[in-house]
């Protein structure tokens, strides 16, 4: 049942857009938000798929089953052949079908790191919907240091590509800005009236992903979400090399890994909204 996509059509013509829930099976607050909200929502104007994003590690409770699904929607010569054999492989090539039909997705995501603040990540031309999403941050660049996620992909077929960070993966507050991105996007996207104020954002760009080399890296520290960290900081051991940052910045996503090739932080620094 969580396979199928859903389809909402409003009475009049309009923009046509897809929400996505747990691409990430271990990040409930969509999943649950589609619940809540799907049973009686209306919509006036165009139409939106809903879809959750991975069935089978939701069914599980895991990020994924075979492959990152929120790393499959790369063209095929950028994927590992092992991954394309993956259920979550197959996953992308189905979802893209939806999602070449929309003009606008949002993806909802939720995060393992405590007192974790609600973001968006979208490009620039993503800012428009995005200044009506209830976060205070906004963070652009991954397309270019860790491509492959939905985002990704609808800013390759020249669409708009946001996902929304809610916050920890468990907490109940995640799952209420899941439910208030979802009505806002609507909002923003005409699907429904737009009663919004535009909200005070601040902007950053991602500009490093350090992928391990090593089977054990280890972080110096535990590092919170967008903590600040110096020019020549140790960040973490890579092996035996010691990981450091090239720039005052502010790191993200960062976690311990235990083989080579795995995705160990981002660095990001803030940015002027350019449009
Ligand atoms: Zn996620």
């Amino acid at each position: 049942m969580l396979e199928k996509i859903i389809q909402i059509k409003g009475r009049n013509g309009g923009p046509t857009s897809m929400i996505l829930a747990g691409v990430h099976g271990n990040e409930p607050c969509g999943v649950e938000a589609f619940k809540r909200l799907l049973p009686s929502l209306t919509i006036q104007k165009g139409r939106v798929f809903f879809g959750y994003g991975n069935p089978e590690a939701i069914k599980r409770k895991v990020r994924f089953t075979e492959a990152d699904l929120n790393r499959m929607f790369k063209y095929r010569t950028g994927i590992p052949k092992k991954d394309r054999r993956s259920y979550e492989y197959q996953r992308a090539q189905f979802l893209k079908k939806y999602l070449n039909k929309v003009d606008a997705l949002l993806d909802l995501h939720s995060s393992r790191k405590v007192k974790n603040k609600a973001f968006v990540i979208c490009q620039a031309n993503g800012f428009d919907i995005a200044k009506y999403l209830p976060v205070k941050l906004v963070v652009s660049g991954f397309d270019n240091v860790q491509p492959g996620g939905t985002d990704y992909y609808m800013n390759q077929i020249s669409k708009i590509g946001i996902c929304i960070e809610c916050g920890q993966h468990n907490d109940p507050r995640s799952l209420k800005k899941a439910e208030d991105a979802i009505i806002a996007f609507l909002k923003a996207r005409g699907h429904i009236a737009n009663n919004l104020k535009t909200k005070k954002q601040s902007y950053m760009n991602v500009y490093h992903m350090y992928v391990t080399k090593n089977p054990i890296f280890t972080l110096t520290k535990y590092f919170q979400d967008f903590e600040k960290v110096r020019r020549g900081q140790i960040i973490g051991t890579d092996g035996k090399i010691k990981v450091g940052a090239k720039r005052n910045s502010v790191i993200l996503f960062s976690g311990n890994e235990n083989q080579p090739g795995q995705e160990a932080f981002l660095l990001a620094q803030k940015i002027k909204r350019v449009v």
